[in-house]
Parts: structure tokens; sequence; C-alpha cells
């Protein structure tokens, strides 16, 4: 060990691997130096055996407190930010009747980097360490974003939406401005900060911009995110758009956008080729029960996924989704798939190593893998836990059925405490 400082927390720890596999450590602790990497990981004793507490090495205790990986949210829309809970019983009518509108005011610089300050503040709050971020259409507002989002500790993949079938941009305007803010953003903060290309979905998209998106991707192993299949009315304008399509999820997979670190959200009406196609792919996808409950979109296979191998992150989906809390996304995951298909330590992984995947951020953080970020989240346990304090599927049942973001004690982003 040499002169550096190291940080040492200690309490009860809940670390997620897979959807299935996790270890629960009653007596556990977590070293990380003062670069914010994580350095020795496990059972109390073991880890203060390695790191003694010292002069270079502090410890805080908290042993009364459940502790577990910072939260991922897989997909969220920055300017929506004030839309939530706005009532629709269909998407396309609320995109039209509150949305559309609400995203031309982004134009303003000033209106965008106040939502964007509200919004990191708000997503910290929450103990949300990472997130893929949908912008506005303007560069200038997506610009902001990432300024703000530079300035956390979080990792973060934003994109300016592209919609040339609007009026708002043109193909060559949507290609040129994101790769103005691909090259200016891709990879700052030490790789915490990466671009994602973001055609919006593919009734506001032409072939012809997605074709071009599918091909910059591609070159540039760069990241990509889209929307699929989330609303019957949507599927049958897509069939009519592109009638040279044998389905929804082909007009993407043609076009060259599904491939590793593209992430389509919702993806609920799939046929078997669909499915197929997504599994092939290698893309993640962006499960939002709260917005599919809100808009009656219908409801993700939750288990079909898991059989085809697909990667699953949770998502918020503000503002369709009513709140960023990662407690309600996982509730509304619980209340929405059957009773075999997850239990609430699944729904953690979901909300936090599986969406850290999806985004591309697996090996920086997600769980507390030795050289990965500190991100974690420090929560007081129930008081009443029944049948030993140890039952670790009671605890976080808990923390999701009984609103767990009053629980939230502390949050560390890169081993630092930012809430
Ligand atoms: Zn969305």
């Amino acid at each position: 060990m040499n002169n550096s400082s190291f940080l040492i927390i200690t309490g009860h720890f809940f670390n997620p691997h897979s959807a299935v596999k996790w270890d629960n450590i009653p007596r556990g602790a977590l070293c990380f130096n003062e670069r914010g990497r994580i350095v020795a990981f496990g059972e109390k004793d073991d880890v203060l055996k390695e790191y003694p507490v010292g002069r270079y090495c502090e410890l805080i205790d908290h042993s009364d407190s459940i502790i577990f990986p910072a939260f991922v949210d897989t997909h969220l829309h920055a300017p929506q930010f004030h839309c939530r809970g706005f009532y629709s019983d269909n998407l396309l009518e609320w995109l039209e009747n509150f949305i559309f509108a609400e995203e031309e005011k982004f134009a303003s610089s000033a209106y965008a980097s106040n939502i964007a300050t509200e919004l990191f503040k708000e997503l910290v709050s929450f103990g949300i360490g990472t997130a893929s971020i949908y912008g506005s259409v303007h560069p200038n507002a997506t610009d902001i974003l990432f300024a703000k989002g530079a300035k956390t500790s979080m990792k973060l993949a934003i994109g300016k939406v592209m919609m040339d079938r609007s009026d708002y941009e043109t193909t060559e305007e949507s290609i040129s401005q994101s790769l103005d803010l691909y090259e200016k953003w891709e990879g700052q903060n030490n790789g915490r900060l990466r671009y994602s290309f973001t055609p919006r979905f593919a009734l506001s998209c032409t072939g012809k911009l997605m074709a071009e998106v599918g091909r910059i991707i591609t070159g540039n192993k760069a990241l990509c995110q889209t929307h699929l299949s989330e609303n019957v009315g949507e599927l049958e304008m897509v069939k009519k758009l592109y009638p040279d399509y044998e389905n929804y999820t082909a007009v993407y997979g043609r076009n060259g956008i599904l491939r590793k670190g593209t992430i389509v959200a919702h993806s609920i009406h799939l046929n078997d080729d669909e499915y197929r196609i997504l599994s092939a792919s290698g893309c993640g996808v962006a499960h939002c029960p709260d917005s599919n409950m809100f808009l009656h979109s219908g409801e993700m296979n939750l288990a079909r996924m898991q059989k085809e191998g697909i990667p699953i992150g949770l998502g918020s989906d503000i503002g369709a989704g009513s709140t960023l809390s990662p407690f309600n996304s996982m509730k509304m995951m619980i209340y929405s798939h059957g009773r075999s298909d997850i239990v609430p330590e699944t729904a953690f992984y979901y909300a936090t190593l599986g969406g850290a995947k999806v985004i591309g951020f697996g090996e920086l953080t997600g769980n507390f893998d030795v050289g990965k970020d500190a991100d974690f989240i420090v929560a007081r346990k129930p008081r009443r836990v029944p049948e030993g304090a140890d039952n670790i599927r009671q605890i976080l049942s808990h923390l999701i059925f009984c609103n767990g973001e009053h629980h939230v004690r502390a949050v560390y982003l890169k081993g630092e405490r930012v809430h």
C-alpha cells in the first residue's frame, strides 16, 4: 500500500452480479482510493486486514444502513422534465398535446440551462449515478445539457433528438449538428461522457437519416438510442410509412441502427422475428414500466426478453414516467410482470448493473467490482424487517414498495459524497 489516502465504508451491502446472482454481505466493507476507484470489497474483517485504519485510511461506519450501487436510468427526456403527469391514454396524442410544444421552448438557452440544472440536481438526489438522456432537437440546448452534466460526477450518454420528417430540421442539419456534438463531447471526463446518436423514432425520421446514423455508429462504435414499438397506433403508422419493411424492428435493423451500444426503449409489441432480430443484434432494451402503464401502451414481455438473452435496464422515461425515482420504476416493474419473473433483488439488478451494461458503462459502475468507480447509496434499513435483520429480500422489498427515496441517507459518486 502506498501513501495515497483511502476511505472505507462499512455496512450491510447488496451487490448485484446478474438478474439471478448477487452478494448479500451483512458485515461488509468497501474501500476506495482518492480517485474514487474501488480497491477492495467484501467481508469487513478481510477488507480491514488488507487496508487497516490509520493515517492514510479513514473509516465511516454505516453498520445500521443498507448500501447498494448507485442507480442507472437508461431512458429519460430532459426537455420533458416539467411534463410529468399530464394525462393522456395515447402516446401520439400525448406527444401532440403536450410534448412538442414544451420541447420547442428549448430553443431558448436560458430555459434549457435552468431545466438542466434542475434535472441533474434531482437525478443525483435520487442516487442516479448514470443515465442515458434525450435532449431536444436544438443543438445548443444539448450542448448545455452536456456542459451541466460534465460538472457532476455522473456517467452520461446524451444526444440531440433527430427528427428530419418535421419542420425543425433537414436531414443534413440533423446529421451535421449531431456530428459536431459527438466530436465535442464523446469520451470527455475520462470516458464518463458519451454522445448517443438519437433518431427519435421511425415516425419522425427519414430512411435516409437512419441509414446515415447506422453508418456513423457502426464506423465509430458510437452509442445510439431510439424508441421501438411502444404503441399500437404507432405500429400502424410505421407500417404505412415503411411498406417495404417486414416489421418495425427491421426498419432499424436494415438501416444499421441495431448493434451493441444501441438502446431501444419499450419494445412492447414484437413478433417472433423481431425478438430474433433484437437478440442477434446485441442492442439493449430500456424498460420503462411506469411510462408504459401511464400511456396504456402495453407490457413488455420480460420473460421472453430474458429467454432471448436481450440485455435490459430500467428507465423512468419522464415525462411519460411520473418520477425519476428508481424505487418507483422497480415497483412498477414488479407490478407489471408475472410473479415468477421478478423478485426485489432482480429489480435492483435491472436498476443498477443491468442498466449500466445497456448504456455501455458496465465496466465502470453498477456493482462493487474492484476497479470500478465507488458509486453507491447509503440508505436507512427499515425498522422492522421480519425474521432476522439480514433478510435482504425484505429489506429491498421495503425500499421498493415504501418510497425508498425517503430512506436515502447519502449518495456517493466516484467516491465523493454528492448528496
Ligand atoms: Zn421516451
